[in-house]
Protein backbone atom coordinates (compact mmCIF):
# COMPACT_ATOMS: atom_id res chain seq x y z
CA UNK A 1 0.00 0.00 0.00
CA UNK A 2 1.34 3.53 -1.17
CA UNK A 3 -0.24 7.25 -1.00
CA UNK A 4 0.48 8.82 -4.31
CA UNK A 5 0.63 12.03 -2.51
CA UNK A 6 3.15 11.40 0.06
CA UNK A 7 6.68 12.73 -0.07
CA UNK A 8 8.18 9.32 1.10
CA UNK A 9 5.87 7.37 -0.13
CA UNK A 10 7.03 9.03 -3.76
CA UNK A 11 11.08 8.58 -2.31
CA UNK A 12 10.61 4.59 -1.68
CA UNK A 13 8.95 4.70 -5.65
CA UNK A 14 11.87 6.30 -7.06
CA UNK A 15 9.85 8.65 -8.42
CA UNK A 16 11.58 11.64 -6.29
CA UNK A 17 15.43 11.33 -5.95
CA UNK A 18 17.27 10.61 -2.68
CA UNK A 19 20.61 9.63 -1.63
CA UNK A 20 19.86 5.94 -0.47
CA UNK A 21 22.07 4.45 1.95
CA UNK A 22 20.14 1.60 2.15
CA UNK A 23 17.24 -0.81 1.41
CA UNK A 24 15.57 -4.09 2.30
CA UNK A 25 11.97 -5.68 1.18
CA UNK A 26 10.28 -3.97 4.24
CA UNK A 27 12.58 -1.00 4.36
CA UNK A 28 14.57 2.17 3.01
CA UNK A 29 16.94 4.43 4.22
CA UNK A 30 17.80 7.96 3.13
CA UNK A 31 19.99 10.70 3.85
CA UNK A 32 17.87 13.83 5.20
CA UNK A 33 17.53 17.01 3.09
CA UNK A 34 18.25 19.09 5.43
CA UNK A 35 20.51 17.23 7.87
CA UNK A 36 20.52 18.52 11.63
CA UNK A 37 24.20 16.42 12.23
CA UNK A 38 27.36 15.22 10.43
CA UNK A 39 24.87 12.05 9.87
CA UNK A 40 21.38 12.43 9.77
CA UNK A 41 19.47 9.66 7.99
CA UNK A 42 15.90 8.29 7.71
CA UNK A 43 14.77 5.01 7.58
CA UNK A 44 11.25 4.62 6.49
CA UNK A 45 8.94 1.57 5.52
CA UNK A 46 8.49 0.84 2.21
CA UNK A 47 4.53 0.66 2.81
CA UNK A 48 2.75 3.77 3.78
CA UNK A 49 2.01 4.51 7.89
CA UNK A 50 1.55 7.37 8.85
CA UNK A 51 2.84 7.84 12.16
CA UNK A 52 3.07 5.71 15.90
CA UNK A 53 -0.34 6.57 16.27
CA UNK A 54 -1.56 4.51 13.09
CA UNK A 55 0.55 1.27 14.11
CA UNK A 56 -0.74 -2.06 14.75
CA UNK A 57 -0.13 -5.41 16.45
CA UNK A 58 0.56 -6.37 13.40
CA UNK A 59 3.23 -3.87 12.57
CA UNK A 60 5.57 -5.29 15.12
CA UNK A 61 8.06 -7.01 12.29
CA UNK A 62 8.05 -3.72 10.67
CA UNK A 63 8.88 -1.66 13.68
CA UNK A 64 12.05 -4.34 14.44
CA UNK A 65 12.95 -3.87 10.81
CA UNK A 66 13.33 -0.41 11.05
CA UNK A 67 15.48 -0.80 14.41
CA UNK A 68 17.58 -3.15 13.00
CA UNK A 69 17.91 -1.10 9.66
CA UNK A 70 19.22 1.84 11.60
CA UNK A 71 21.79 -0.16 13.58
CA UNK A 72 23.39 -1.51 10.52
CA UNK A 73 23.35 2.23 9.78
CA UNK A 74 24.92 3.69 12.43
CA UNK A 75 27.85 0.72 12.35
CA UNK A 76 28.27 1.67 8.48
CA UNK A 77 28.67 5.20 9.40
CA UNK A 78 30.78 4.87 12.04
CA UNK A 79 28.81 6.18 15.05
CA UNK A 80 28.29 2.48 16.46
CA UNK A 81 31.00 3.47 19.62
CA UNK A 82 30.83 7.09 19.64
CA UNK A 83 26.77 7.30 19.89
CA UNK A 84 23.87 8.40 17.99
CA UNK A 85 20.19 9.19 18.25
CA UNK A 86 17.23 7.36 17.01
CA UNK A 87 13.96 9.66 17.22
CA UNK A 88 9.95 9.24 15.47
CA UNK A 89 8.75 12.62 15.70
CA UNK A 90 4.84 12.02 16.48
CA UNK A 91 2.00 15.09 15.72
CA UNK A 92 2.38 18.35 15.83
CA UNK A 93 4.07 18.99 19.48
CA UNK A 94 6.91 16.63 18.11
CA UNK A 95 7.17 18.97 14.99
CA UNK A 96 6.26 15.31 12.47
CA UNK A 97 6.54 17.19 8.92
CA UNK A 98 6.07 14.18 6.82
CA UNK A 99 2.87 12.07 7.65
CA UNK A 100 4.59 8.35 6.77
CA UNK A 101 6.30 7.50 9.71
CA UNK A 102 10.87 7.64 9.53
CA UNK A 103 13.27 6.82 12.37
CA UNK A 104 16.07 9.63 12.68
CA UNK A 105 19.13 8.27 12.79
CA UNK A 106 21.60 11.23 14.17
CA UNK A 107 24.74 11.36 14.70
CA UNK A 108 28.45 12.42 14.02
CA UNK A 109 28.24 15.16 16.60
CA UNK A 110 27.64 15.52 20.97
CA UNK A 111 23.74 15.76 21.30
CA UNK A 112 22.16 18.09 23.53
CA UNK A 113 19.79 16.69 26.14
CA UNK A 114 16.76 17.71 26.36
CA UNK A 115 15.61 18.07 22.67
CA UNK A 116 14.30 21.31 22.31
P1 LIG B 1 9.97 15.13 10.72
O1 LIG B 1 10.05 16.61 10.90
O2 LIG B 1 8.63 14.72 10.13
O3 LIG B 1 10.31 14.32 11.95
O4 LIG B 1 11.09 14.74 9.67
C1 LIG B 1 10.93 14.91 8.30
C2 LIG B 1 12.31 15.04 7.71
O5 LIG B 1 12.21 14.89 6.32
C3 LIG B 1 12.95 16.40 7.98
O6 LIG B 1 14.15 16.22 8.72
C4 LIG B 1 13.21 16.94 6.57
O7 LIG B 1 14.44 17.63 6.45
C5 LIG B 1 13.18 15.69 5.72
N1 LIG B 1 12.75 15.92 4.36
C6 LIG B 1 11.69 16.68 3.94
N2 LIG B 1 11.58 16.63 2.62
C7 LIG B 1 12.58 15.82 2.16
C8 LIG B 1 12.97 15.39 0.85
O8 LIG B 1 12.36 15.73 -0.17
N3 LIG B 1 14.04 14.57 0.78
C9 LIG B 1 14.72 14.15 1.89
N4 LIG B 1 15.79 13.36 1.69
N5 LIG B 1 14.39 14.55 3.13
C10 LIG B 1 13.32 15.36 3.27
ZN1 LIG C 1 3.79 7.37 2.49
Amino acid sequence: MSNGACLFCRIVAGEIPAKVVRQDEETVAFRDINPQAPVHVLVVPRRHIASVNALAAADAALVGALFLAAREIAAAEGLADAGYRLVMNTGPDAGQSVDHIHLHVLGGRHLGWPPG
